[in-house]
């Protein structure tokens, strides 16, 4: 006997927690959220100074991607969340929602309906917008609240004088419509605490009658029907169960949504057939166009004690008991200002992104470790990179992890945005504002200045920045996996809500547009009920 609702959403992420509230808002339709993991219920999610000790936890599936041709054959720890919340319950909350013309960009790809105008209601409709900057860009009644953090590390400061010593200029909304120079990086903080669209969206939907949200849901495959899809089978408790709707929505994630789909018999005929799996939909692009922001980390030390490393037990304490009263040290998400530049001026957005970690990041394995000194750390990535990759299943079996390849710098072009990224850190660095400080240059360091040694070390160090986006391309063309009306392409009753439709990676950090893909979603699905 299967369970009938209205509407199943595979994934409790961060589009799918937005979604399934969003759709039980209609008393009338009954909505099925599904997650693999468990509740978030656990202070280092609500934490936001400690989001990077949830990786390798049970709120992360722990995938890595396969050797990279062009990082010295490196397999890189590619963290995706698992949990109510998603990636939303472990990310670093920034909230960056990229350029007008990333979305202009969408529509002339085929993703009529997307472009910036058309997707600025919905991204306005999401946000409880506490930030600087003209209010007419920005929501102020949505669920989701998107703020500065309120206490900030004195190296914010000096990065961002260090920036306009720099000829950077500071720009007071970097959501804003021009999005070029530094400034504050706003983050999705509710009271100070980690605010993920479960802790947001969700949180004011679980008492709906009409919702039904299910933890340790593992979903196995859809059940079809010829062209359409019935529902899916899920494992939960060790039994395998089955639940209908006239339609699912997949929300499981850059990497997720497309395994799905593969699983399942939907996706290239070719890759299907390798590994043993029944072809009920041939379509190609399924995993294909995936993308990502390669990360490289430029490291200062200093000696001047500004940073969090060496504080006692009794600080920690301290900084608890204050994190419990809603301030301290412990509401920052640490990622409190960056820069948007552009390589050249003829680009038509900025091409490059620097972030200011305000303290060392220790780098080896695994990849991100507690600093051991005091220092920063300057982050940067090529906004707009052109290397894609690919999400291929690698068995018949549904619990078998896929193959995840982000083909890091399979285009040289990304190469010579890394370079600039490194250019542009050291130049900031060298100006006034920072010669208090004395920094002492780790990485690269002060012996690598050409740029053969630059580029083998980048090879070397660089990671990801966490932003998978693009498997299940929303677009018209054959390769195309979801219309812009977010239905699969071929299949009725299954469509996709969530980072795997993105056409393209924004000019910022994939959550906002994530929550925006969400919100336009749930209209969508209203629109055709
Ligand atoms: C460490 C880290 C830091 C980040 N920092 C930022 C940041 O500061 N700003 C920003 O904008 N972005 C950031 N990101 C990226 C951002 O969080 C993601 O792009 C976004 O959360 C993706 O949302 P989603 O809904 O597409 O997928 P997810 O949030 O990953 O949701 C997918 C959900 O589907 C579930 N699922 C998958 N398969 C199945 C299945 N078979 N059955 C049932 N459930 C399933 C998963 O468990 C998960 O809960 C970060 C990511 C990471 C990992």
């Amino acid at each position: 006997m299967a369970d009938q609702f209205d509407v199943i959403v595979v994934g409790a992420g961060t589009a799918g927690c937005a979604l399934a509230s969003r759709l039980s808002e209609d008393p009338n339709r009954r909505v099925l959220l599904l997650e693999a993991g468990g509740d978030d219920n656990d202070p280092r999610v609500a934490t936001p100074a400690t989001f990077g000790a949830l990786t390798n936890t049970r709120f992360d599936w722990g995938f890595r991607t396969g050797p990279q041709d062009h990082l010295s054959k490196r397999q890189i720890n590619y963290p995706r969340g698992r949990g109510i919340g998603g990636t939303g319950s472990i990310n670093y909350m920034i909230y960056l929602r990229g350029h007008p013309s990333d979305y202009d960009t969408w529509q002339q790809l085929g993703a009529t309906g997307w472009g910036w105008e058309d997707v600025l209601p919905f991204f306005r409709k999401a946000e409880n917008w506490q930030g600087s900057g003209q209010t007419d860009v920005h929501g102020e009644t949505g669920p989701l609240t998107v703020t500065e953090q309120s206490e900030k590390s004195p190296l914010t400061e000096i990065f961002l004088s260090a920036c306009r010593q720099a000829g950077i200029p500071f720009n007071d909304d970097l959501n804003g419509e021009d999005i070029e120079g530094c400034g504050y990086f706003p983050a999705t903080l509710q009271d100070n605490k980690r605010g993920s669209t479960a802790r947001t969206y969700l949180r004011s939907a679980t008492d709906r009658d009409n919702l039904t949200v299910a933890t340790g849901a593992t979903v196995l495959g859809f059940v079809m029907e010829g062209k359409r899809v019935l529902g899916i089978n899920y494992i939960a408790r060790g039994q395998v169960r089955r639940a209908v709707a006239p339609e699912t929505v997949l929300s499981a994630g850059a990497v997720g949504s497309p395994h799905l789909l593969q699983i399942s018999g939907i996706g290239p005929a070719e890759l299907l057939q390798s590994v043993g799996v029944e072809v009920r939909h041939n379509l190609p692009g399924v995993g294909e166009n995936l993308q990502d922001h390669l990360h490289y980390r430029s490291r200062w030390e200093i000696d001047k004690p500004l940073t969090f490393f060496g504080r006692t037990a009794e600080d920690l304490a301290e900084a608890q008991r204050q994190f419990e009263e809603g301030r301290g040290p412990l509401t920052t998400n640490h990622f409190e200002s960056g820069a948007f530049l552009k390589s050249n001026p003829g680009v038509e957005a900025p091409d490059i992104e620097l972030l200011m970690i305000p303290f060392y990041v220790s780098l080896g394995a695994p990849e991100m470790r507690p600093p051991d000194r005091h220092g920063f750390t300057i982050s940067g990535f090529p906004t707009r990179p052109r290397s894609t990759g690919r999400i291929a299943i690698v068995s018949d079996n549904p619990l078998d992890r896929p193959m995840i390849d982000p083909g890091y710098l399979s285009d040289p072009a990304d190469i010579d945005l890394m370079l600039a990224c490194i250019a542009q850190a050291r130049r900031v660095v060298s100006q006034e504002a920072f010669a208090d400080l004395r920094p002492r240059e780790i990485s690269p360091g002060p012996d690598l200045t050409n740029e053969e040694d630059l580029i083998a070390n980048i090879r070397e160090v660089s990671s990801t920045s966490w932003h998978p986006v693009g498997s299940c391309r929303m677009g018209q063309d054959k390769n195309a996996v979801v219309a812009p009306d977010l239905k699969v392409h071929g299949l009725d009753g299954l469509s996709i809500a969530d980072a795997s439709v993105m056409p393209r990676m924004n000019t910022g950090h994939p959550q906002a547009p994530v929550i925006m893909i969400a919100e336009k979603a749930a209209d969508l699905i209203a629109a055709r009920a």
